[in-house]
Parts: structure tokens; sequence; C-alpha cells
């Protein structure tokens, strides 16, 4: 059970002691507290957590500071949507919103290699006004001989270069709590030109020790993507972990699940579950088509396979478009095979607009459908 209390309920008030004082006394319960600091106002929630189904809505709904209250009967505590759950489904980071709502497009490069090419592909992001990219430091590679990624000595260089370019979130893999550290103190150094969105790679949904340090972070959202060999009750388990620990800034996303049904795509191409995700969960979503096709492999009609999955993402309404781009993709370090063009990023944009529009489109039909009386009725 959640109890939602009223905004910017002060800890030291009369008020808040008794409702504290009254909730240590239920037993078998415990309570944990959280607050959503927002630029405008702090909202604090408190989790029941134990013996809470003799407990009445209306009896906790008259405790003080009480606002609301929201029975959790579903698995996701934090991240679910339960019912008659008005909790928000959007969240803000450094001036960008993501939500369920908005789409949000991370073109950039999978892997960090030259200062010319991340500046290649940030000034065109610059240039069309899109505000965030991805650029990996740290790669989890199969092959203990393959690169590596440039580790923290590239990150000074690429937080001044996204200053620069206005680019105010950069998503980026972490493996292991060191990278945090290295991060925060690269953007210290660098007076904070950019932000970073920490992403939780598919080999890593299930690294309990590193969700529970990034959920303890403070100031970065984070991109969980779904683990490849396990099912989405499980990876949405996953991102439950970094909530339950405090960091509730959390997108979720699809990369394709790993198994050769899926081939000749790189992975098994999961985007239908753009929907259930957002049913089952506040998270936005995010779609990586990149790491799902695996190729630049296209269609007798001419639209390569990484447009077809992203348009179908889109029209199921997906919130964030993961995708790897690089300004000479023969030369990449890491998934060149995969990247885009810098002569397609427009194309791709155009591409992406028609999918988003159909989307709003469908939702804006099914309103419509909603309103009108049932036929026989
Ligand atoms: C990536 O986005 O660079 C990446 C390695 O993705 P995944 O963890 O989905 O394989
Ligand atoms: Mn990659």
């Amino acid at each position: 059970m959640i109890l939602i209390l009223r905004a910017d309920t002060e800890k030291n008030s009369e008020e808040y002691r008794v409702l504290m004082a009254h909730l240590s006394n239920l037993k078998n319960i415990r309570t944990r507290v959280h607050d959503e600091v927002g630029t405008r106002q702090t909202l604090t929630e408190i989790y029941l957590v134990g013996d809470t189904a003799t407990l009445q809505i209306e009896d906790m709904e008259a405790l003080p500071c009480v606002e609301r209250v929201v029975r959790v009967s579903e698995e996701y505590r934090v991240l679910g949507r339960h019912h008659d759950d008005k909790r928000p489904t959007s969240f803000d980071y450094n001036g960008v919103r993501f939500g369920q709502d908005n789409l949000n497009i991370f073109a950039g490069l999978c892997a960090v290699d030259t200062p010319q090419h991340v500046e290649i592909m940030m000034r065109a992001l610059h240039e069309r006004a899109l505000p965030c990219t991805r650029m990996g430091a740290y790669k989890p590679r199969t092959n203990p001989y393959s690169f590596q990624g440039h580790g923290k000595s590239c990150l000074p260089w690429v937080f001044e270069l996204a200053g620069k370019y206005a680019i105010k979130v950069i998503a980026m893999e972490v493996t292991h709590d060191s990278h945090v550290r290295e991060i925060h103190e690269a953007l210290e150094v660098t007076g904070y030109p950019t932000g970073v969105m920490l992403q939780i790679g598919t080999r890593n949904t299930q690294n309990f020790e590193l969700l529970k340090v990034i959920g303890r972070e403070p100031e970065f959202p984070v991109l969980l993507k779904r683990g490849f060999g396990i099912t989405l009750e499980e990876s949405l388990n996953a991102a439950e972990y970094l909530a339950s620990e405090g960091n509730r800034r959390v997108v979720f996303g699809l990369r394709g699940m790993k198994t050769n049904m899926g081939d000749p795509h790189r992975n098994f191409v999961d985007f239908s579950h753009v929907p259930v995700v957002k049913r089952l969960t506040r998270m936005p979503v995010c779609i990586d088509p990149s790491h799902s096709v695996g190729t630049r492999d296209v269609t007798p009609n001419g639209i390569l396979d990484v447009f077809h999955v992203t348009a179908q993402g889109v029209i199921a309404g997906a919130n964030m478009i993961l995708v790897d781009f690089h300004p000479d993709p023969a030369r990449a370090l890491v998934d060149g095979p995969q990247a885009l063009r810098m002569d397609e990023l427009d194309y791709f944009l155009e591409d992406v607009a028609i999918a988003r529009d159909a989307y709003e489109k469908r939702v804006a039909l099914a309103r419509t459908h909603r309103e009108q009386p049932a036929a026989d009725a």
C-alpha cells in the first residue's frame, strides 16, 4: 500500500509525527519513505510493506498528511501501474522530459572512438535541435580481445564536446560502480556541460549488486535494457530493483531477444512489447533497433530493416529510440555493420516522424471510438 502525502508535507510538523507514530504501531508492517523532489514541489510517498490486506483505504486516507492511498496488488510496487494509480508516468532530467507520452531520439555512436567522429555526430544533432545522444565509453564485449571502449580517458572531451553542441543527455553504458564514480568525476572536472543517462546493458540486467548501486544513485536517470534471455517479468523486476533503492527515473529498453528464431536478425525483435510495458508499468519505453536487427539489410521496397522495426516500435508508442549512427561505419571500432550513415540522419528522422504521427492518430482514433456509444446500446 502506498500513502501519497500532500505536497510539501513538512517532516518536522506535528501532523507528520502523529502519522509516523500511528504507522509504527501497525502490526507486521514496515514503512519506507520516498521523497520525489521536483522542480516545484516535493512529494512524499510512504510504502507500507507486509501485512497490509487488513488495512482499509478509507482509514488510511483519514490519517494526517495523507492525500491519497493506492493499494498495490500487482507486482512492481514502485514502477508498476496499480488500480486507481495516478502517479506520474514521466520525469525530467537536465531539461529533457522523458514520459510515456513523448518521444526522444538518441542517435549516436555505439562506441566513442575519435574526437572527430564524436564531433561530427554531435554537430549533426545540434543542427537538428536534438538534445540527446548515445556514446559508449565502457563496452562489454563478447571477445576479451575486442576493443573494450576508451573508458574514463575519453569522458572529459566527450562531455566538453557535448556542452559545445548543447547535448543535454548522453546515454552511456556502465558495467561497474567505479564507472559511475568516473562519470561523476569527469562531469565535475568539466563543469557539468551535459547530463548522463546511465545505461545498464542486456548482459547486466540481472546484475543485482550493480542495480542496487545505481538504484541508490541520486543524480542520473537510468536506461535499463531488457535481458536478452530472460522473461519480460524478470526484466521488469530488475527495473524495480532500481526503484526500490530510490532511483525511479528509469526508462525500460527493448533490444531484442537472443534466439535463432529471430534469424536473420541479430536478435528477435520484441517491439510488440512496447504497449505491454506501458500497460504494466509507468516507465517510458525505449526501443533499440540497431542491436535488435544488427545489420543494414534492406527490403525490396528499399527500406532498411532497421527503419522498419523502428517504425514498428514508434507506431506502437515507443518513447525513446537508441540508434547507432557513425560518420564512417567501416572504421567504427564496435558494431559498424549495423550503423546508419550521417547522410541517412534526415531520412531516418522523417521516417520516425511519419510513424509517430500515425501513432498519435491511432491514439486519437481510439479515444473517439471509446467515446462513441456502442452500436447496439
Ligand atoms: C549498446 O547499446 O551498446 C549495447 C551493448 O546494447 P545491449 O546491452 O542491448 O547489447
Ligand atoms: Mn553496440
